[in-house]
């Protein structure tokens, strides 16, 4: 049965009627021995004192039926991806506490943050015919104090009370379920999957995701339109390297004074600007590859993200990442003295294993491990460096994070640290300047992914001399090499080695093409490979139906210069607006 909030009134007639027929249950029975442990505070505990007093006031009555189990099924959901929650989903995302909707009086129904959750997951789970059915059970149970009274006074009164009330309920049943619509018309759209551009193409979004894409198309009557006409249209950039706790560290004592002077409280507040900052310049996803030395601060920066306290892309967090002992900064510092690490230091196999299973269980989506360091040149022009890890442990990190379902990344810049990381099975190379042609062919066999970081490269080189300089030639040179090989390479530009005020991350789009991509294939490295890197790829990287409403904009064609990647206008996150200089 289709219920039309407010409009049915012979439904409300029966209903009233339905109600009215049973007087005996009107004062009706109440779980007074339930109640604490059902709800606890905030408002719901307010119902709950009320509802005490209520009983207490009362000879003891029976207990009141076990709830229909729909309700008590209803799913507490958090908003995905950082989207400003609705009144609904802000509701849901702060109640944890569930229960059953005939515990609550009606008129406590209209009034409680429960109520959007309750009506949110029964019509999802049962629809809404049989919502209507619960919904007269629960009015044969007790109604407020004041409609009872009112009610035994005059039974007229009582019947428009309850109609009032239903019809309350119902309304907001509608207005849960109603998710907003929008539309993008856009004059260019580089969709992240097709050859060339699209003209003119409307793009429908309902709620967080994109409902249709269709060149020519006009917009449903009523849906809010979006004026993209002179723009270029993108799917939203995903950076898959990042550090969001780091504020640039060309120097080692740059590096060391944000670990000792800078508590970790205030390094996530730096990390939160940050992540705004990554936003705004289109990045609506980042993998974000280690806090160096704030613990689990990034996994708290990408919940505050994710449940709308603060603007910022969906984050995928690595946590802290692991070295052997010894082996990654703060170095050099006197043996009396404990100075935090950039890393968790980790050693043997079971050590391996038990790093593995302690960031997982405090939220890291990937595990990070440095494969090597001290990067140098020998005399066969090859990039050499000293290997970090044994093969059995490095071994040990890898097949314990697969085998709990968590990939892993590895910092590896010469060639016996990439070769040591392929060894040990892990699914992105990070950096990766020493690559040579076999490592080049193993990975594009198998299905590796480069993660390149040009700009943090050719930034730190001539603050840092040495070999550095060196280096970013050589991956210079590799770069066309791994196109041509078929390498799958995935945008990173390592933002936090380098001041997240003082470079846009977009930067790396004019490395790749000037490196040998063209516009199109660099845009697709930052858009729809990233995204299967990711495991989003059903979910992000490209505009299609079904996926994420993740968009920018730029008001020139990148495909002729793309430079204009690195003055975004418009960026929409999970069909939210965070903003639009193209009005
Ligand atoms: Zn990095």
């Amino acid at each position: 049965m289709q219920v039309q909030a407010g409009r049915d009134r012979s439904f409300y007639k029966w209903l009233a009627k339905a109600v009215l027929t049973e007087n005996d249950q009107r004062d009706g029975p109440l779980d007074a021995r339930a109640a604490p442990r059902v709800f606890s505070h905030g408002i719901a505990g307010w119902i709950n004192k009320r509802r005490l007093a209520h009983v207490r006031s009362k000879p003891m009555q029976r207990l009141m039926p076990v709830a229909p189990q729909d309700f008590r099924h209803a799913e507490t959901s958090f908003p995905q991806g950082g989207k400003t929650p609705s009144k609904c989903e802000a509701a849901s995302s702060t109640s944890v506490h569930r229960a059953p909707l005939a515990e609550l009086h009606v008129a406590d129904v209209s009034r409680s943050p429960l109520h959007c959750r309750y009506l949110r997951g029964a019509s999802r789970d049962s629809g809404s015919a049989s919502l209507v059915g619960h919904l007269q059970q629960a009015t044969k149970l007790p109604v407020s104090d004041t409609l009872l009274r009112l009610g035994r006074r005059n039974s007229l009164m009582r019947r428009l009370l309850i109609a009032f009330g239903l019809s309350l309920v119902m309304s907001m049943l509608a207005f849960c379920q109603t998710p907003h619509r929008v539309a993008i018309l856009a004059g260019k759209l580089i969709d992240g999957k097709s050859d060339k551009p699209l003209e003119n193409v409307l793009i429908v979004i309902e709620g967080d995701k994109i409902a249709s894409v269709v060149a020519g198309g006009s917009a449903p009557a009523g849906v809010e339109v979006i004026d993209l006409s002179k723009a270029t249209v993108l799917p939203g950039f995903i950076d898959t390297h990042t550090h969001v706790l780091l504020q640039g560290d060309i120097t080692a004592e740059e590096y060391d004074a944000q670990l000792l002077k800078e508590s970790i409280p205030y390094r996530a507040i730096l990390a939160a600007r940050n992540a705004q900052i990554a936003l705004s310049h289109g990045f609506t996803a980042i993998r974000d590859l280690e806090t160096e030395g704030a613990m689990y601060a990034d996994v708290d920066v990408k919940m505050a993200i994710a449940n709308g306290e603060v603007p910022g892309p969906r984050m995928q967090a690595a946590t802290r990442a692991m070295a052997p002992t010894g082996m990654y900064p703060l170095l050099g510092y006197s043996w009396e003295l404990k100075v935090p690490s950039g890393v968790q230091y980790v050693d043997g196999t079971d050590g391996a294993r038990k790093a593995v299973r302690e960031q997982a269980m405090y939220g890291a989506d990937w595990i990070k491990y440095y494969s090597d360091r001290r990067y140098h040149f020998e005399a066969d022009g090859v990039l050499h460096s000293m290997v970090n890890f044994t093969d059995e442990e490095a071994k040990a990190i890898v097949d314990e994070a697969h085998r709990i379902g968590k990939k892993v990344a590895a910092h590896a810049i010469g060639s016996d640290g990439i070769a040591a990381a392929l060894r040990a099975g892990v699914d992105t190379i990070e950096h990766g300047d020493g690559l040579t042609d076999a490592l080049m062919d193993e990975m594009a066999k198998r299905g590796i992914y480069w993660v390149p970081t040009v700009t943090v490269g050719m930034y730190v080189a001539p603050g840092r001399g040495g070999n550095w300089p060196k280096m970013a030639e050589l991956q210079r040179e590799n770069f066309p090499k791994a196109i041509k090989k078929g390498v799958k390479i995935a945008l990173g530009t390592d933002a936090g080695g380098f001041d997240w005020k003082v470079l846009n991350q977009a930067k790396e789009f004019e490395y790749y093409v000037q490196y040998g991509m063209t516009p199109l294939q660099a845009i697709r490295a930052g858009t729809s490979v990233p995204a299967e890197l990711l495991g989003w790829g059903d979910k992000a990287g490209t505009i299609e139906a079904g996926k994420w409403a993740d968009i920018v904009a730029v008001s020139g064609d990148p495909l002729k210069n793309i430079k204009e990647l690195e003055n975004v206008k418009f960026v929409m996150k999970g069909g939210f607006v965070y903003k639009n200089e193209m009005r």
